[in-house]
């Protein structure tokens, strides 16, 4: 099947992109262990691609990053805090910053209308109410939070309690503004 015309212009742009920056990468960083020893959680918003790291300051080998939809840390054997675990036991980390941002999707999301977004988008919707009947999990999954700064304590706070976090990690809260990149710390 041929690729889609999204990724078809990011294999084009890769080749350049290798071609044009060969000498560079001879000085990117050789592992993967953060320079910093931060990991910063934050969303999958496309809006933050760039600028999260830009905004924080962030080059390449600085940090590790963390990125779910609403920056939310919420399941103790889910893959964000499985990351977390192993930046913290496998490459150094010690300090995380959890940041929530501004105009978020999840902010105000529902597990019924996200369900219906999905059968729009092609799923079966009898395949979709039997798995929402069947497993227990997927209702909460679906659903987003009501407030921004309560989301980011709640994860925060959910990265902290974890009986496997050591206890010496320090863990931060902040909101990001997607328009101006500002960011404002989150009493946790
Ligand atoms: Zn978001």
């Amino acid at each position: 099947m041929a690729y889609p015309r999204s990724v078809q212009g990011v294999l084009a742009r890769n080749q350049a992109f290798v071609e044009k920056d060969r000498a560079a990468a001879a000085e990117r960083p050789a592992t993967g262990r953060p320079a910093l020893g931060l990991a910063v959680v934050a969303c999958m918003d496309a809006r933050l691609a760039r600028m999260l790291p830009e905004a924080l300051g962030l080059d390449d080998g600085d940090a590790v990053f963390v990125q779910v939809a609403g920056a939310s840390v919420r399941e103790p054997y889910g893959e964000a805090m499985r990351s977390l675990l192993v930046a913290v036991g496998e490459l150094g980390v010690t300090d995380v910053m959890v940041v929530g941002h501004t105009d978020c999707g999840t902010c105000g999301m529902r597990a019924g209308h996200l369900v219906e977004a999905l059968v729009a988008a092609g799923c079966d919707r009898a395949r979709a109410e039997a798995e929402l009947a069947r497993e227990p999990r997927a209702a909460a999954t679906l659903e987003g939070f009501a407030c921004l700064e309560d989301e980011v304590a709640r994860s925060v706070a959910a990265v902290r309690a974890h009986p496997l976090m050591p206890e010496a990690v320090r863990v931060w809260g902040f909101t990001i503004d997607v328009a101006t990149g500002a960011l404002t710390p989150v009493d946790c």
